[in-house]
């Protein structure tokens, strides 16, 4: 057999790791589009981007273990096409690969905002080099405006602040994190940031309209009430797009990512792993794609054992992601979006400590804690059963 993985980050290199542990002694292709070998993004808007770790701490895959692995690496060349009835895959440098087995783990993309292609000063973050850049524009003073107040703009903001950078956060919804969180937890977060001094601009009026711009370079951003806010730079953290564009004309279904069935394959001979893939997530009974990177892991681990048979089960992960702002840690199991009610069973928001449980109809859908984390995986367990919200309730401590 061959397998070829492509996107050589937490996804694709769980899926070769995998393989190899499982037995597969075949030959075994990781294709990346950055240079790099495979190393974790996490950091990269907390420690790496305060200066605390070196870039060499993120490495997942250093290059001995690359070769311990006998991987054959195509890194710096971004496969370009694919032909799943064929089975070849085509690369940026012209080379095509024939495969038995291919894995799809390329991840998202940042989502651009409109219309500014090109200008100076306007920044996003998702690689290794955009935050090191980042950092080193970041001197004590500096006057930052992160526009998106969702996980990586409002990390981006605390790293800022830790640097002593002037910021301003802006978010056209009510609170920060309200779409992921709800509410209640999204002004706990607006409330930390504005006591590190972050400048917090939420609601409609706080939309950005337009940037002005002297010699390509942006200097101010223009929110949806007239205000100006000053700036040396800006982050755009408007959320992301699986990266996909490469499949058009590949036949696979591109919807909201690569979509897969229960087993994460999106055709004969084809998986897809991590950020990329949108899979029927059959115990929750909805299609779900996860930007954690935890799931990165477990889902390449995952497809490992299916594409060799291994086992037959659908794949049917407890989500977990956490988030570091300052020095609190918020973690969280479970699907959150879209809760009908978000019940605080544990410590207090006013505290700054608390576990909140979150329902939809009548069924445990998620688990947050701050500062609690301990507490937190205890529901998992209910969570990973299907709990219904009346059983969750009655053993909570609350
Ligand atoms: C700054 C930052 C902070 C984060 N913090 C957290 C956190 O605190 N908690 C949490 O749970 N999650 C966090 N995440 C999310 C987590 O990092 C991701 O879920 C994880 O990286 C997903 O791994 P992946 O391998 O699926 O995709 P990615 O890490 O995006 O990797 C995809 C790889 O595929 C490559 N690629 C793309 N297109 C092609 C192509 N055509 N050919 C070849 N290669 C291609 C890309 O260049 C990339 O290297 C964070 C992400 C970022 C960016």
């Amino acid at each position: 057999m061959s397998v070829v993985v492509v996107g050589a980050s937490a996804a694709g290199f769980a899926t070769a790791e995998g393989l190899r542990r499982n037995g597969y002694d075949g030959a075994l292709t990781l294709v990346g589009a950055e240079p790099e070998l495979p190393y974790d993004r996490p950091p990269l808007s907390k420690q790496v981007l305060t200066g605390a770790w070196e870039a060499d701490r993120i490495r997942l895959c250093r290059p001995d273990k690359a070769i311990e692995l006998g991987l054959d690496l195509r890194l710096g060349t971004p496969a370009a096409g694919l032909d799943p009835a064929t089975r070849h895959l085509a690369l940026t440098d012209g080379s095509v690969l024939p495969y038995e087995q291919l894995v799809l783990a390329t991840g998202v993309v940042p989502r651009p905002f409109p219309g500014t292609d090109g200008l100076r000063g306007l920044r996003m973050l998702r690689t290794l080099e955009d935050s090191l850049a980042l950092r080193a524009d970041l001197a004590p003073g500096a006057r930052l405006v992160v526009i998106g107040a969702g996980f990586l703009g409002t990390e981006i903001a605390a790293a800022a602040r830790t640097l002593g950078a002037e910021v301003w956060l802006v978010e056209p919804e009510p609170v920060p994190l309200g779409i992921a969180v709800g509410t209640a937890v999204g002004e706990f977060v607006a409330g930390l940031h504005r006591e590190q001094g972050v400048h917090l601009h939420t609601g409609p009026a706080a939309a950005v309209r337009d940037f002005k711009v002297n010699a390509g370079t942006v200097e101010a951003v223009v929110l949806a009430d007239g205000t100006e806010l000053r700036c040396d730079l800006a982050v755009v953290a408007i959320g992301s797009v699986p990266a996909t564009g490469w499949l058009a004309g590949s036949g696979l279904t591109l919807g909201d990512g690569i979509e897969c069935d229960a087993h994460c394959s999106a055709a004969p001979g084809v998986y897809a792993a991590g950020d990329v893939a949108s899979w029927f997530h059959e115990r929750a009974g909805i299609r779900v794609r996860l930007e954690h990177r935890t799931n990165a892991t477990e889902q390449g681990l995952y497809v490992a054992k299916a594409l060799l048979g291994q086992t037959g089960e659908p794949f049917t992960p407890v989500p977990y992601f956490w988030s570091d702002q300052y020095d609190t840690k918020i973690v969280a199991f479970g699907l959150l979006r879209g809760a009908d009610e978000v019940r605080v069973v544990e410590g207090a928001i006013a505290d700054g400590e608390f576990v909140a449980l979150y329902r939809k109809g009548n069924r445990l859908t998620g688990v947050l804690g701050v500062r609690r984390a301990k507490s937190v995986r205890q529901w998992r367990a209910l969570l990973a059963a299907g709990s219904g919200w009346d059983e969750a309730l009655a053993i909570s401590p609350k």
